[in-house]
């Protein structure tokens, strides 16, 4: 019976440790926390959005970085194999907008509860409190793991899912990129991803709480376009937040220098269109001020800030406005400019951009091509996908095709 060894408890760790036990392996997993699953716990706003009933192809769109890599684990233990897995253990779901899957119960305490049901059923052995310090490598071979307590394991293979940077607090803290690093295996830098972003100016920063929907959002450098979507957005104490800002985040080039930030606030009307309702509006506004006019067009808030956005005073009345002026308030309407200083950081992202890179990972088992008997899975590996229960749905496949190959490879 091979023995194998999974280092971290979070999602993609569960997953390994289940599917290694069933295909039949003496299976231990090692968690430096007092609990399974501390950041599964917090996904989701405590509701953990656990995976996104969509097929694979509409998936991978999901993926802006080496999507292709993902299409044997996600085939392995695709989406609709997770909701069975969590509705047979106890954990029924639920799809809601978006094709998002969630627990029916909306908490996430729940998932863990059925991957732990899981993992006793298939006689995982489960320690917690075992921080590992470090992988003692010999003959090109993982030989054994020495455990914070000084204690050493010996294993016939390991599955390295200690996850990326991102909230610490829950053990994260990058330990497995410095394991794979002394295996020889290259690591991306990591960096952060589906995070808010800050802003040179202040006027975003006295609009916090401020939401905006259906506008667009458009991230530029140069000529090029890196992204643009129609959405959410949210006005922070740091700058911009929100689901377009967050999904934004992960086209951003690393480092993000160069990058110019516009909103559309009326994606639905032309310029033209615009002009000329803003034509009729202020004749029948007379000498109403600007600003009380323009709420009629934007929240209040913005409104208020909107004038000077525009190089116009906020006094001004609605019959004195010339053409020009209204071509200013026209083309800042159709495109805010935002300067981005920086994405907030890695510690308070979603997920984190890098980590070990694909090419060194053999896609069909998730084993290290450098050390046979390593094995990677989840957020450690340099893929990352949008909110929407995808990068979970990616730890939950990595992890089970990982846990099976250690298990039924000839390593
Ligand atoms: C606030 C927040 C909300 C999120 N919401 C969602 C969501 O709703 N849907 C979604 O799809 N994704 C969500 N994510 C992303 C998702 O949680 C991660 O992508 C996923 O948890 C990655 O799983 P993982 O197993 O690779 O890493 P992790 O879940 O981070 O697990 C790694 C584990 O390894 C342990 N570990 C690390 N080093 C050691 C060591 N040396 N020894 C022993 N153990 C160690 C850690 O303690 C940890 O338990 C969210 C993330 C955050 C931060």
């Amino acid at each position: 019976m091979r023995n194998i060894l999974v280092i971290g408890g979070g999602a993609s760790g569960m997953a390994a440790a289940l599917f290694a036990a069933r295909a039949g392996a003496n299976v231990t997993l090692l968690e430096r926390n007092e609990k399974l699953g501390k950041k599964v716990y917090i996904t989701g706003k405590g509701r953990c959005n656990l995976t996104n009933d969509c097929a694979l192809d509409d998936f991978l769109a999901e993926v802006p970085r080496n999507p292709r890599f993902l299409y044997s684990a996600l085939s392995f233990l695709s989406p609709r194999d997770t909701m069975e897995l969590m509705t047979e253990n106890g954990c029924p779901v639920q799809v809601q907008r978006g094709q998002r899957v969630f627990p029916q119960s909306e908490k996430a305490s729940d998932v863990t509860r059925a991957l732990t049901h899981a993992l006793d059923k298939a006689g995982v052995r489960i320690r917690l409190n075992a921080g590992i310090r470090s992988m003692e490598i010999r003959n090109g071979r993982v030989q054994s793991l020495l455990l914070d307590s000084g204690e050493t394991l010996g294993a016939d293979a390991v599955i390295l899912c200690t996850g990326g940077y991102s909230y610490p607090s829950t053990g994260s803290t990058g330990d497995g990129y410095r394991f794979a690093a002394q295996a020889g295996h290259t690591v991306t830098p990591p960096s952060p991803v589906l995070v808010g972003m800050e802003t040179k100016e202040d006027w975003p920063r006295s609009l916090q709480g401020l939401s905006l929907k259906n506008v667009t959002l458009t991230l530029s450098r140069g000529k090029k376009t890196l992204y643009s979507n129609l959405g959410e957005m949210l006005f922070t104490h740091f700058g911009i937040s929100g689901p377009l800002v967050l999904e934004g985040s992960c086209h951003l080039p690393d480092p993000p220098e160069g990058v110019s930030i516009t909103i559309d606030l009326k994606p639905g009307l032309t310029e033209s269109q615009l002009d000329a309702r803003l034509l009729r509006d202020f004749a029948a506004a007379g000498k109403k001020q600007l600003r009380t006019e323009l709420s009629s067009l934007l929240p209040a808030r913005l409104a208020d800030q909107f004038p000077a956005l525009c190089g116009l005073s906020a006094a001004l009345s609605c019959s004195q406005i010339t053409q020009a002026q209204r071509a200013a308030l026209v083309a800042v309407l159709k495109a805010l400019p935002i300067s981005l200083r920086c994405p907030r950081p890695v510690e308070e992202a979603v997920v984190t951009r890098g980590g070990v890179s694909v090419r060194e990972i053999n896609p069909g088992s998730m084993a290290s091509k450098i050390i046979p008997n390593l094995y990677f899975a989840g957020e450690i590996i340099d893929v990352d996908a949008h909110t929407g229960g995808f990068n979970l749905q990616i730890a939950w496949s990595t992890g089970a095709l990982a846990g099976h190959s250690a298990a039924t490879e000839e390593t």
